[in-house]
């Protein structure tokens, strides 16, 4: 057993935090003894977070037709990729759908995701409209991801019932700028604080496989755990055509299992969600994610790539043992 490893773990497991050297430290053990580095990543998993997964949803609220110009999004408007140019906002009918098609699988949080920096103050009133509605007819809980939004919207969002908002810091702070230049990661890091002061759950990870460093990943995760988010969601590049990062060579997979692995150590009481990228980048090792600390997927299809039936992910969940939470 690979000492440096065990030892790190067992500090965490007592209940403390680890430090950025010792990320590193851990960062260059795990090199070394990759099954050692899940084995102490399970454990941890399994100590704050027992037998359960949670499973969640997104339905596009508004796809395509994107203003920003996020180097990995197919959304933008700023790369020639096989997305619309017009965003497409979806009807009261087309939200209520995807909410009873949530609440048949059991799954019990839709989360309802925007493209573009922001929300017109219409949209806004119409979907705190649709939140109430949505709760009482189908028994499932609202997540929100709408972009930039103030105190005052984060504040109304919450007023109507939504659990959770989720808004991604995406990389590190270092690296932000090689990615996005259309708005500030300040920006996000002002949006996720306003929605914890209006109580809301705060849902914020991040993409890997951008041209980021481990120092950039190490930050990003310490940068997650300062602010107080409950559930980091994982994404991984499925390179889109035309994008900047349309020709990106994909991570592996023990790369990836291994920074899945470094999150749980860094973000112990955190729910790690998988989400874009899982089908494709992890292929046959799918499953391993909990082995490496995963707490939560993110079921069905992505934004803007397809991804796996939920009856698949919970025959998978069964197959090993797990339950849905
Ligand atoms: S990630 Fe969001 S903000 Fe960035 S281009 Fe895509 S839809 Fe727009």
């Amino acid at each position: 057993m690979n000492p440096t490893i065990e030892h790190l773990a067992r500090g965490v497991l007592d209940g403390g935090l680890l430090t950025r050297e010792q990320a590193a430290d851990l960062t260059a053990a795990g090199q070394a003894d990759f099954e050692d580095l899940l084995y102490w990543a399970d454990r941890i998993r399994r100590n704050f977070f027992g037998n359960t997964v949670r499973i969640c949803s997104i339905v596009p609220g508004r796809l395509g037709g994107c203003t920003q110009d996020c180097a990995f999004c197919a959304q933008s408007m700023h790369y020639d990729t096989a997305a619309d140019k017009t965003p497409k906002v979806l009807s009261d009918e087309e939200i209520f759908k995807a909410s009873a098609e949530a609440a048949a699988k059991g799954l019990p949080h839709l989360g309802i995701v925007y493209s573009g920096k922001s929300i017109s103050e219409a949209e806004l009133e119409r979907l705190i409209g649709l939140v109430g509605q949505i709760r009482q007819r189908y028994g499932i809980q609202v997540c929100a991801g709408l972009g930039i939004l103030n105190q005052d919207q984060m504040n109304r969002l919450a007023a109507a019932g939504v659990s959770r908002y989720n808004h991604n810091l995406e990389t590190s702070q270092r690296h932000f700028k090689n990615i996005v230049s259309t708005h500030s990661f300040d920006q996000r890091v002002r949006t996720i604080e306003a929605a914890l002061k209006a109580g809301l759950g705060v849902c914020a990870g991040g993409i890997f496989g951008i041209g980021e460093t481990q120092a950039d990943r190490i930050d990003m995760a310490l940068q997650l755990r300062q602010l107080g988010v409950d559930t980091a969601p994982m994404n991984f590049l499925h390179p889109i055509p035309g994008t900047p990062l349309g020709t990106m060579k994909t991570l592996q997979p023990r790369q990836i299992l291994s920074i899945i692995a470094l999150y749980r150590f860094l973000l112990p009481k955190v729910n790690l969600k998988i989400a874009g990228g899982r089908v494709l980048n992890l292929r046959d090792m799918q499953s391993w994610i909990f082995r490496a600390g995963c707490t939560s997927i993110l079921s069905g299809n992505y934004l803007t790539t397809a991804g796996r039936a939920v009856e698949e992910d919970l025959q998978m969940l069964n197959d090993l043992g797990l339950e849905p939470a």
